[in-house]
């Protein structure tokens, strides 16, 4: 019903940092490898992303917008081994539901592309129309029908620093995809997609930072640890420049927290705090995803051997550097 539609939508769609992660995690379920985000007045006015993907075929072009039609899982089974971003069949559901949405979309060897529009969560009937491959999904004035969340929303300003902070996670947990980010017109983010993190570093946080970064690399099983962290004495860390990704997921977890800065031991100076970029990469099994809607927390299996992974990896790379 429309109604649930609504409640749904609430749960999904806080705010337009929120759009723009559901959006991007289809572009990268998509398969796609380079993935523009344009936003304006802080995502309130537009938002548009696109991607060169795998695009939508015609005939489910109106279903993606249904709740709980998603192509990603098939069976139970599926629920205990997410590999894609996106499982839940809710997004664009819910997205379109408290915004106007536009689609245009086109498959690599078809020979035309198509497009749908909606409002409120009411779709107009799919049109046939030229696309150039992949999919551009644009949202505007979000939150237009429900005026009591238009009226808690926080400046445009911090609208945009909160999608801009996202856009670096997002980049930072996928260096094999190249980002833009453009702002009022304005780029303010652009990585090369190369494959490589430390190319995704420099891009997202700039040279002169990430050259005070310490490369760290280690495993523990078949738990794998790499990424930087913060120079113990020089480093300009704060727990808020701890970035941590599961399996290519951005998440929060005290537990890997703990670990990084126990790995300094002694060497951190009185009240400062290392940062980090740390990817830990693990069998899919050995790792829950499904624990928050928003889908940024996880729970591991055996949380000692993902402490000891962490905890070692960075120990053992201050240690080599004579710190
Ligand atoms: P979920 O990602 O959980 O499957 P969504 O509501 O986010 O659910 O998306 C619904 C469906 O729409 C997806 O399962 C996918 O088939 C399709 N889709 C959405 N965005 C894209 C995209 N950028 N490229 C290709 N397909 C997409
Ligand atoms: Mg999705």
């Amino acid at each position: 019903s429309h109604v649930a539609d609504l409640i749904a939508a609430g749960e999904v769609v806080e705010r337009p940092a929120s759009v723009v992660k559901e959006l991007v995690e289809n572009a990268i379920d998509a398969g796609a490898s380079a993935i523009v985000v344009e936003i304006q007045r802080g995502g309130m006015g537009l938002i548009r992303v696109t991607d060169n993907g795998c695009g939508i075929a015609p005939e489910e072009l109106p279903t993606a917008f249904l709740r709980h039609a998603t192509s990603k899982l098939r069976t139970a089974e599926d629920l205990a081994k997410i590999g894609t971003l996106g499982f839940r069949g809710e997004a664009l559901a819910a997205i379109s539901a408290v915004s106007r949405v536009d689609v245009l979309t086109r498959r690599p060897g078809d020979t035309t592309g198509s497009a749908i529009h909606g409002e409120g969560g009411h779709m107009e009937p799919v049109r046939e129309e030229g696309a150039p491959e992949g999919t551009t999904i644009r949202v505007a004035d979000l939150f237009y029908n429900t005026p009591a969340r238009l009226k808690f929303m926080k400046k445009d300003s911090a609208e945009t620093a909160a999608v801009a902070g996202l856009m670096q996670h997002l980049a930072l947990s996928h260096p094999d995809v190249s980002f833009k980010f453009i702002k009022d017109g304005q780029e303010s983010l652009h990585t090369p997609g190369d494959g490589k993190l430390e190319s995704a570093v420099y891009a997202a946080l700039g040279r002169e930072f990430a050259k005070t970064l310490v490369p760290v690399q280690g495993r523990g099983g078949d738990i794998e640890v790499r990424g930087f962290v913060t120079a113990p004495v020089n480093g300009r860390g704060s727990r808020s420049m701890q970035v941590f990704f599961v399996n290519g997921r951005f998440i929060k977890s005290q537990l890997l927290t703990a670990a990084l800065e126990e790995g300094y031991r002694n060497q951190l100076l009185k009240g400062r705090f290392p940062g980090c970029v740390l990817e830990v990469l693990l069998p899919v099994t050995a790792v829950d995803v499904n624990v928050h809607p928003a889908k940024t927390q996880v729970k591991f299996a055996k949380e000692h051997d993902v402490f000891d992974a962490v905890f070692h990896t960075v120990m053992d790379a201050l240690d080599a550097r004579g710190g």
